[in-house]
């Protein structure tokens, strides 16, 4: 048997299954859920179906920069952002199904005191460096300045706002003390340079564990995708990094010389995983120690690729030098999903937001599940668009799954009043169809076992199609004009296969097949099957006499109409971001107030408007100044129609030298302005009781 299939199908005696915590800044979108939540969901309801021993555990990342940062923008506090996010992003975890044993947080005590420990017990075996270095200080503040709370001159290209970071202008990297006049972003000063220590892991120490562990050990079990970034780290040698900060918002250091310092987010949020289990234990009077520590747990982290490092590489050297612990039997990262071509982005509101599409798409969830899995970016970055959603839905789901089971549930209503019937005879096709039935269980698996999950996702349509085809085939609905017993048997064949999916559908989608086990009445203790080897196992899933339920629709019809809503959507959203790119022209150079007073902008009316023939552009307008009745040549005329504009109220600057427009004399200038279309507006002083002649100042 090749390694890969070995080490996938070795026996574990239990699970710690993690997702990554997501990032309290913001709420949750499909990007987010396709390529961590959908697939590591799909994997512990899996298991659990199996019968085994499994911890599925999560919570929100809550400290680090950015939070601290968006607090002090918005004028609130840190926790207002946490509570405000971990609320929603918690809320949506339960709407789409994803079944965490303990979602967690990482402002929470538990959590604090393990990863305060965990720091601890390594400072304490004289695992980190320390180093003092001179790092930029805002003294009004009080505070130290992360990179992002810097900006200055970039050293390499000149652009005036650089972070201190990174110069988004040039894309060079830089450190804070690299930038020219530096200010700080908090109060505005300047901030001067003062010595800070700091703690560094030495990982440059584990470069040969790592190397084994992952380069030789996980060759060939390990995504090529995950396995490649780590390699390309390893090979490009590893450097100590610095795991605390200098910053109010976080984990206390908690060691001598700590005060005013906190654990770096990417040290304390991977333990989030320990401490959610911790908790998780503490509800159910469990031990959490066996899932962490012993050597027969199969410890899986599922994530994006852009965390590969910290999952990989850093988080295993944390736990290898703690010594307790086990490290992770692999990391199934996926690369990134796009959203109709282009990358998904919080700050540019390029997403489908989850709370968004369930007041869209109410109950709809699974075919949000179906459709990222089956689009799942498991090998190289993957494009969601609206329509393949409706095309998966309406060619899949509904003509395929939701087909063939309305048909098995209403001809058993219509037949034998909703009663399974006896089987006289199996023909050699109901054979070959129970045969095949009974290998799903096993290909799925396969699938699953190796991290495949659109593999598995296909595999569970199959059968579907499976049963679609059988009843195609064997058409029920002619032969019961000649030969009734033999309905009874084609029929009996058919409810085990509709009983069948209800069984292993329910990792993909769940809400679907909780319907159809209701529908198949297979929920309470009577006779019915839940687990996943029964498929296999059982010589009948859904017995004769068993009385099944109502016939109802599992999946509806996606119009054209509700997509294009999406995509006008998407539309509206791309215009906006351009619009926001728009150059907004720099000032000009300032006047003094009586450069200002020599400007006489006066209310007029417009009387009389004609496009001057053979231009394109010009229109001669006769305007009511309330000093006189004149002639003002503008250049309206592709934006408006002459009969539209007679009467309308403008502003008019008077007393602007007169000069000859294509042998007209024009006297003075209607002031306009441009809306987001790029077409023209007036300036329009349409408030009741303003008068001509009035004067503008
Ligand atoms: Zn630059």
């Amino acid at each position: 048997m090749p390694e890969i299939i070995k080490n996938a199908l070795s026996k574990a005696s239990r699970y710690t299954v993690t997702a990554a915590l997501p990032y309290t800044n913001g709420p949750i979108h499909i990007g987010h859920l396709a390529g961590v939540y959908v697939p590591a969901d799909i994997y512990v309801r899996y298991l659990r179906l199996k019968g085994q021993d499994v911890v599925f555990v999560g919570g929100s990342d809550e400290h680090g920069v950015a939070i601290s940062m968006k607090a002090k923008k918005e004028g609130v506090t840190p926790k207002d952002i946490i509570d405000k996010y971990h609320g929603i992003i918690k809320k949506s975890f339960e709407e789409f199904g994803i079944t965490f044993d303990n979602y967690s947080r990482t402002s929470a005590p538990i959590h604090h005191q393990t990863a305060s420990d965990f720091f601890k017990k390594l400072y304490d075996q004289g695992d980190f460096i320390e180093e003092t270095t001179a790092q930029l200080y805002d003294e009004e503040a009080k505070q130290f300045l992360a990179d992002r709370f810097v900006i200055g001159t970039c050293p390499k290209c000149g652009h005036e706002e650089a972070y201190g970071d990174q110069c988004e202008n040039c894309g060079s990297s830089l450190n804070a003390t690299d930038l020219i006049n530096p200010k700080s972003t908090i109060t505005g000063g300047i901030p001067t340079l003062k010595e800070t220590k700091h703690w560094f892991l030495p990982l440059d120490r584990y470069e040969d564990f790592l190397r084994k562990w992952i380069l030789e050990g996980h060759k060939s079990d390990w995504k090529p995708n995950v396995y490649g970034q780590c390699k390309s780290w390893i090979d490009g040698g590893l450097e100590p990094r610095a795991v605390t900060r200098d910053l109010d918002w976080g984990i206390p250091v908690p060691v001598k010389g700590g005060e005013g310092k906190v654990l770096y987010v990417w040290f304390d949020a991977p333990i989030g995983y320990i401490s959610s289990t911790k908790e998780w234990a503490e509800k159910n009077g469990k031990d959490w120690e066996p899932y962490w520590k012993s050597e027969d747990t199969k410890l899986v982290h599922f994530i994006g690729k852009d965390n590969i490092v910290f999952h990989c590489i850093i988080f295993p050297a944390i736990l290898k030098a703690h010594g307790d612990y086990i490290l992770p039997d692999n990391v199934p990262a996926n690369e990134f999903l796009n959203l109709e071509g282009n990358k998904l982005s919080t700050s540019k509101n390029w997403a489908v937001w989850l709370h968004e599409y369930l007041e869209e798409f109410p109950d709809m969830q699974d075919v949000l599940r179906y459709t990222l899995t089956a689009n799942a970016p498991e090998t190289k970055d993957n494009d969601f668009t609206w329509k393949d959603f409706q095309a998966r839905n309406n060619n899949e789901l509904v003509a395929i799954f939701g087909n063939f089971i309305n048909r098995v549930v209403v001809l058993t209503q219509k037949y034998y009043d909703g009663m399974v019937p006896e089987p006289l005879h199996f023909s050699e096709v109901d054979q070959t169809t129970l045969q095949e039935l009974r290998k799903f269980p096993q290909t799925i698996s396969d699938s699953l076992e190796r991290y495949r999950f659109r593999e598995a996702g296909q595999e569970l349509m199959n059968l579907a199609r499976l049963g679609n085809k059988y009843l195609a085939d064997e058409e029920p609905w002619k032969v019961i004009k000649q030969d009734e017993e033999r309905v009874k048997t084609i029929m009996f064949v058919a409810l085990q296969i509709a009983t069948g999916l209800a069984i292993l559908s329910e990792p993909f989608l769940p809400f679907t097949s909780t319907k159809l086990k209701t529908i198949l009445n297979t929920t309470s203790n009577k006779g019915e099957v839940s687990n996943w080897q029964d498929v296999s196992h059982k010589e009948t899933l859904l017995p004769s006499n068993h009385k099944i339920g109502k016939s109802e629709l599992l999946f509806r019809k996606i119009e054209d109409d509700e997509i294009q809503a999406q995509l006008d959507k998407l539309e509206a959203t791309k215009k906006a971001n351009e619009n926001e790119n728009k150059a907004v022209m720099p000032q000009k150079d300032t006047i003094n107030f009586d450069d200002f007073t020599k400007i006489d902008m006066r209310v007029g009316t417009i009387l009389e408007a004609e496009k001057m023939p053979k231009t394109k552009k010009l229109m001669v307008l006769k305007v009511d100044t309330g000093i006189d009745k004149r002639t003002i040549v503008s250049g309206i005329a592709e934006s408006f129609e002459p009969q539209d504009i007679v009467g309308k109220k403008v502003t008019v600057l008077v007393n602007l030298a007169p000069r000859a427009l294509r042998g007209v004399e024009s006297e003075g200038m209607i002031l306009m302005t441009e809306n987001t279309d790029g077409k023209l507006v007036f300036l329009n002083p349409d408030e009741e009781n303003v008068g001509n002649g009035e004067s503008i100042n």
